[in-house]
């Protein structure tokens, strides 16, 4: 068992504000929001950088892309658009090391990539 930041939210040992969940998948809303929608999505299974994703993983991080852009469109911000991030280590920003999509949206994004 793993036990990274995001671990410890999937478990609900630290609170978050989970706005959706599946099989594999957890999202909820960033504790430093960069935009009026910022939420990070997350594999249940714990894979510390994009670097360790292995083929078999493919599956696992469409299904991060795939349930951002279905929250996007639940929330009614699909169609205006949102940006998707996802950090990797040091030059990346990368902070958690618990592979994350950012979703940001709600607003127009005219900030730098970054
Ligand atoms: P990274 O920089 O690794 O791509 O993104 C990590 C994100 O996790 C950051 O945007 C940061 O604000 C967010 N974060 C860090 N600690 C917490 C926390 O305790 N709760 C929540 N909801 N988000 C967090």
């Amino acid at each position: 068992m793993t036990n990274t930041l995001f671990d410890k939210i999937i478990r609900r040992e630290i609170p978050a504000d989970i706005v959706y969940e599946d099989a594999d998948v957890v999202a909820f809303r960033d504790i430093h929001p960069q935009a009026p929608v910022h939420v990070l999505f997350v594999p249940r299974r714990s894979i510390a950088t994009l670097n360790d994703l292995k083929p078999d993983d493919a599956v696992l991080v469409g299904k991060l892309v795939l349930a951002a852009a279905a929250y996007a469109k639940r929330e009614g911000f699909a169609e205006s658009g949102y940006r998707t991030i996802m950090n990797c280590n040091r030059d990346g920003g990368q902070t958690v090391f618990h592979v994350h999509l950012h979703l940001l949206g709600g607003a127009p994004l005219h900030v730098p990539l970054g």
